[in-house]
């Protein structure tokens, strides 16, 4: 069972918590993107169980009627163990989840995995017209070209500031070079990108520019914020605007918290006042 304190960040060990998660969400106006906990699998066979599982989420999104989509890891179904495996596989579900009408989000991981991702995604995304995303990073100095790249291709794409520490070489290190460059990159997708725009990103200003640029350019947007973090916003953003919340599940739940209190201690503080409150 999941302690109390991390249960603030994800949402239980099984496809039925999340889904029960979700439903509450739904409740509130706001939708959900399930993640099943898992990372670099460096073995065919736990790759193709977490693809499996996916496509029996799919099965009880599909059946239970909430409004909820998934996101998925490539290394989670498969790329570590080698990038036909990942293929194989965000393509099973991709296909899977187009014949039930659930979207598929594609998270993007370290700099190393951005070309496969991206391969991956335009593919996919032209075969299921309207049913892929994929995530980009504010961070990565190539994000400007792939952006370009992405443009035109009939997909959501999610602009993130980056999760992952990167070498200087290939990515912005200061964080107010890379609120800058989320910016920057925000204004061209509004401009330029009609499949829709994914805010994911907690940051006030971030969603008070996204606002402002919806209101110029009328583009179709929403925002994507993660579990236990700034949910009265994400409420009160769902009165207004498509609100989407990343909602983590499974048995791997002690890195993904670890990982979030690391990332902002005051999540810690955070944590332990709902656990409190309670
Ligand atoms: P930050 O720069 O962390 O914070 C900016 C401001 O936001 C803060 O000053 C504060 O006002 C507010 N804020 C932030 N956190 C809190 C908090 N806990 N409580 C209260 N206020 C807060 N990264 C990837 O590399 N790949 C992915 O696929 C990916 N997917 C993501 C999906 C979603 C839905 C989200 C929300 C994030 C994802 N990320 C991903 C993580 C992302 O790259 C950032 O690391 C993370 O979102 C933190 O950046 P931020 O934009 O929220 O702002």
């Amino acid at each position: 069972m999941i302690p109390p304190i991390a249960s603030n960040f994800v949402a239980g060990e099984t496809p039925a918590e999340a889904l029960e998660h979700a439903r509450q969400l739904n409740e509130r106006n706001v939708k959900a993107i399930l993640n099943l906990l898992g990372e670099h699998y460096h073995d065919r066979g736990p790759a193709d169980e977490d693809a499996e599982a996916y496509l029996r989420l799919v099965e009880d999104i599909e059946e239970s009627g909430v409004e909820a989509c998934i996101s998925v890891k490539p290394s989670q179904i498969g790329l570590d163990a080698g990038v036909t495996v990942f293929r194989e596989n965000v393509e099973r579900i991709a296909d899977f989840a187009a014949a039930r009408d659930v979207f598929v989000w594609i998270d993007m991981e370290d700099h190393t995995t951005t070309d496969a991702t991206l391969d991956a995604y335009e593919e996919l995304a032209r075969k299921h017209e309207g049913g892929v995303g994929v995530c980009v990073q504010a961070n990565l100095r190539r994000t400007e070209d792939d952006l370009a790249r992405l443009a035109d291709v009939p997909g959501k794409v999610r602009l993130v500031k980056g999760a992952y520490d990167e070498p200087e070489s290939v990515a912005l290190t200061e964080k107010s070079e890379v609120n800058e460059a989320y910016q920057t990159y925000l204004e061209y997708m509004f401009e330029h990108f009609e499949g829709g725009v994914a805010v994911g990103s907690h940051d006030p200003e971030m969603i008070a520019l996204a606002r402002d640029l919806h209101d110029e350019h009328g583009t179709d947007f929403e925002i994507q914020m993660l579990m236990g973090v700034r949910e009265d916003a994400q409420f009160d953003l769902a009165g207004e605007y498509e609100v989407y919340q990343y909602v983590p599940y499974g048995g791997k739940w002690l890195s993904y918290f670890y990982r979030r209190v690391m990332e902002r201690k005051e999540n810690l503080f955070f944590a332990l006042r709902a656990v409190l409150g309670r």
